[in-house]
């Protein structure tokens, strides 16, 4: 959602006549931060500390995203070299600002702020009315919103005529996504988008397993431009805990959505998120955890340790009790597992031809991409060019990358 939000602001900036400029070279430079966790926060404001030095003249720092909505004001009492704090996604006013303090004349008109990447974000749903109580986010990005389907469509048309062949529908619960028109949901959204013209790919995430509708299932495994992609969080594998953590759901729920969803698509990528270390994890609960990662064999599991943000439920109302080098050794133990099992499944496209998106070359000027499960793969002995889909015979696979030649 950040990467999206950025990339909205420097759409923005560039169309009111700003460039992107190395931070030696800039006059103005916008923080979009994130407050999920405390080392999301910490980086933030180390970040301030080094801009202190920067900001010399007419310099100005501004600084949007979920830490500013967190801290609002206070932000600026303790970082005096902040100038702006800007609420997310509206930032009329501030470019306003800007354009009124940096009058230049250019001259010339400047070329039309177009897109070069293949991908494009699009926000569909904005904030969540679930409460885990891990989560900082309904506090800080708000109730549901959904953007009309129409809306979203001509997004995703605009951005396939800028060079887009491949958008990703964002939201903090995608799947709780409503047309506000009562158009339906996220399966009727992917429906539409799906048609438009000259669009390769279609993505979504975050999921949730509370809300994913069964007939999406069904609209991804009949599209040739939907991926065969689930994040699906489960965030624990002990049902004690994830009633602890309110997600609305227990592992039985969650798995059965995972076996409708592979005997539907039995190629589907699929990521998870969870949390080790959460208040009262007992060795046991961790241990449950650690059998569904065990039996489901996530594609990918993203594992954070449990850092209690204040104004949540747990971070204010329960023990963060287990200690730090527990979390250590739990998380360690968790990315052993999981990294076994992530070669495993890498290892089964051996042989294999998988269809890739081109984004770009990577440092050996190879051009990469994705496969349709999400897997980065590399084209070797080949030229192509951003955009292009191409097939490739995989012929090494290490964890999450794939590498081959074109297939004959
Ligand atoms: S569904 Fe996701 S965004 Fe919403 S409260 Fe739970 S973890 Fe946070």
């Amino acid at each position: 959602m950040n990467a999206a939000d950025s990339e909205n602001l420097a759409r923005r900036l560039l169309a009111a006549g700003f460039q992107e400029a190395p931070l030696d070279r800039a006059d103005v430079a916008v923080l979009n931060t994130c407050c999920v966790r405390q080392a999301s926060e910490d980086k933030v404001y180390s970040k301030l500390h080094e801009l202190r030095h920067w900001k010399t003249g007419d310099r100005l720092i501004a600084l949007t995203g979920c830490l500013g909505v967190k801290e609002g004001e206070g932000l600026q009492a303790r970082f005096p070299q902040l100038d702006a704090v800007l609420p997310i996604g509206e930032y009329d006013g501030f470019i306003a600002d800007l354009e009124a303090r940096y009058d230049y004349s250019l001259g010339e008109p400047l070329p039309a702020a177009g897109r070069t990447g293949v991908s494009h974000y699009v926000s569909v749903i904005h904030g969540c009315n679930h409460n885990c109580t891990f989560c900082i986010v309904p506090r800080v990005r708000g109730r549901e919103r959904s953007v009309p389907i129409e809306d979203v469509v001509s997004e995703c048309v605009e951005a396939v005529a800028d060079g887009a062949r491949e958008v990703v529908l964002l939201g903090q619960n995608v799947d709780a996504y409503r047309d506000p028109g009562g158009r339906g949901g996220l399966a009727a959204l992917m429906r539409q988008v799906e048609a438009v013209p000259g669009l390769r790919r279609a993505r979504f995430m975050t999921s949730h397993p509370r809300d994913l509708e069964p007939e999406l299932l069904d609209v991804m495994a009949a599209s040739d431009v939907i991926c065969r992609e689930l994040q699906l969080p489960i965030q624990s594998g002990d049902d004690r805990l994830l009633k602890r953590m309110a997600r609305g759901y227990l592992t039985r729920d969650y798995l059965s959505i995972i076996e409708r969803a592979r005997a539907r698509m039995p190629d589907l990528g699929l990521a998870t998120d969870v949390i080790v270390g959460f208040p009262g994890e007992t060795e046991e609960m961790y241990l449950n955890t650690r059998r569904l990662v065990e039996q489901v064999e996530f594609d990918v599991v993203h594992i954070a340790m449990y850092s209690p943000r204040p104004g949540t439920y747990s971070g204010d109302r329960l023990a963060d009790d287990v200690p730090a080098d527990e979390k250590r050794r739990r998380i360690n133990d968790l990315l052993a597992v999981q990294k076994s099992i992530a070669a495993g499944k890498t290892a089964g496209w051996l042989g294999k031809r998988v269809e890739v998106l081109v984004e770009g070359f990577d440092e050996l000027g190879r051009a990469y991409g994705r496969s349709r499960q999400g897997k980065r793969v590399t084209v070797k002995r080949a030229r192509c060019q951003p955009g292009e889909v191409v097939q490739v015979l995989v012929e090494d696979a290490a964890p999450g990358h794939l590498s081959g030649p074109l297939a004959a």
